[in-house]
């Protein structure tokens, strides 16, 4: 098999009306995200869509297929949230199905966002400029990132504010909606109690794998850490996760979870405990060292920022007047 040929979408049932949708990515390290397709009536529910990308439609109709289902059966799409792999395709979903959309309402870090690529690409280079990025590494990234695009067909709004008291009907029964922010401001979790199932979208996966989105929301890494605890107070017997296979035990992988936050605050106050640094500095400390520049910039920097931002509301840390910006464990700055 050539190396360039990329894995095909395919379905597994997990329960008898209930399909796990391989759906394959172009991202080094993810290979697939999983929607799923659950029976309801006369058609099916669809959690999530996969990444808007050349021949993305015919992955998903491939995967479809074997469960012997199409697009046109899909009576409702529901995203856990607004990331370009469970989103990126509801528009022509939409389309071709006359599905509503049901969403959570914070999905402006994706649907703003969009609406203007360009200046969000910009505001995120004067962040990295402004988190002591060297300017070497900075024209590396932005080379690597510019006009990158974000992977959603186009933007479409949500025909219902998916929150709390909202359910989702299914022939497996009703899924009750959690907001489980951190991951991303509009992230939710659909939960059968039932029978025990929770669709956690990117919020809980088989393994560990930490991201938020920096710059929407006041506590990135605080709002995660609470919604582990969300998770915690439901009966779970069985996680579809948004990659990966299914998993058992939720409370292992949120506790899991959980110490992995814990280890990286730890990292930062370990970082700033030799004095001031900027948050670029502090990168290394927290993700593996080796990573490649573009993605110590993206996701390494967005993550050790968050962590400031949240020992800076817990008062152990400050952020000193500097350009670029310098932060200090607070007893250094009295
Ligand atoms: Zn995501
Ligand atoms: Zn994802």
């Amino acid at each position: 098999m050539s190396a360039r040929k990329r894995e095909l979408a395919r379905a597994d049932r997990v329960l008898p009306g209930l399909w796990r949708l391989r759906l394959p990515l172009p991202w080094p390290g993810v290979p697939h995200v999983n929607a799923f397709a659950i029976a309801a009536v006369d058609g099916v529910v669809l959690v999530d869509t996969g990444l808007h990308e050349p021949g993305a439609m015919r992955q998903l109709e491939l995967a479809l297929g074997q469960a012997g289902l199409a697009v046109e059966h899909v009576r409702l799409l529901v995203c856990t949230h607004a990331h370009s792999d469970h989103y990126g395709l509801a528009a022509p979903i939409m389309e071709r199905s006359g599905c509503e959309l049901w969403m959570h309402p914070n999905h402006e870090h994706m649907t703003k966002a969009a609406r203007d690529p360009e200046r969000a690409f910009e505001h995120r280079l004067e962040v990295a400029r402004q988190s002591g990025v060297p300017a070497a590494v900075l024209a590396g990234y932005e080379a690597a990132r510019r006009g990158q695009g974000f992977g959603i067909a186009e933007i479409v709004l949500p025909d219902r504010r998916l929150l709390p008291g909202v359910e989702v009907d299914s022939d497996l029964g009703a899924w009750q909606v959690h907001e489980t922010p951190g991951h991303a401001p509009s992230h939710v979790v659909l939960h059968q109690p039932e029978r025990g199932l929770l669709l956690s979208g990117d919020h809980l996966l088989g393994r560990v794998s930490l991201y938020y989105d920096h710059g929407w929301s006041p506590d990135p890494a605080g709002e995660f850490l609470d919604s582990l605890d969300v998770v915690d107070r439901l009966d779970v017997q069985l996680i579809l996760a948004g990659h990966g296979r299914p998993v058992r035990d939720a409370r292992a992988l949120a506790q899991a979870n959980r110490d992995a936050v814990h280890v990286r605050l730890e990292g930062v106050r370990r970082a700033l405990a030799g004095g001031p640094r900027t948050p670029f500095d502090i990168v290394p400390e927290i993700v593996e060292a080796d990573l490649p520049d573009a993605m110590m910039v993206g996701w390494g920097l967005s993550e050790t920022l968050c962590y400031l931002r949240h020992l800076e509301r817990r008062g152990e840390v400050a952020k000193l007047d500097a350009e670029p910006e310098l932060w200090a464990l607070a007893s250094e700055e009295a």
